[in-house]
């Protein structure tokens, strides 16, 4: 079986490729391509796999995105006040956190203007099984410990901003 093991690099440079139409797309355009994938996934495997395999895919990007675009060096306050400041730069959300226990690194976070999922129409259940892999991938990577993340609160259940629950997977 052929595989494909994705590396940050692969990305290519946007600035180089694109000099007239610059870096940044709408979001429309990326949400066409996140949602059209899971409808050719979920008619091949069904949705729970689909949803399942975007998480996957999520907490790859995730792991990826900590490497290669947060800094790993800061103590762990200083590095969530980093990623809160690079998801804004780079638009994906505005995140907040609510709360946080720095022992048992339970996390309660919200995500404002959600670039997956914000504005969606109600479709009565929780989208952001990417953003909830990529979320885990990010504390994986940073703590070295394998993390579960939870969609509560989602634009797609009615709500004005996604809600996520973080903690350490079996804790
Ligand atoms: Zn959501």
């Amino acid at each position: 079986m052929k595989t494909y093991d994705f590396k940050w690099s692969d990305l290519g440079d946007t600035e180089q490729g694109r000099p007239n139409l610059g870096t940044e797309a709408p979001v429309a355009i990326y949400r066409l391509m996140q949602f059209t994938l899971k409808d050719v996934l979920s008619r091949q495997l069904g949705l729970e796999k689909t949803c399942e395999l975007l998480a996957r895919a999520g907490e790859l990007a995730g792991r990826e995105f900590c490497r290669n675009v947060l800094n790993t060096r800061l103590p762990l306050a200083a590095f969530i006040a980093d990623f809160e400041k690079k998801l804004i730069d780079l638009k994906i959300g505005i995140l907040r956190v609510e709360s946080a226990d720095m022992q048992t690194l339970h996390f309660t976070v919200t995500v404002a203007e959600d670039l997956d999922c914000s504005g969606l129409p109600v479709l009565g259940g929780a989208v952001c099984n990417y953003d909830e892999g990529f979320i885990a991938g990010i504390f994986k990577e940073f703590t070295g410990r394998d993390f579960t993340v939870r969609e509560t609160d989602c634009w797609a259940m009615g709500d004005r901003t996604c809600r996520f629950d973080i903690r350490p997977s079996g804790g």
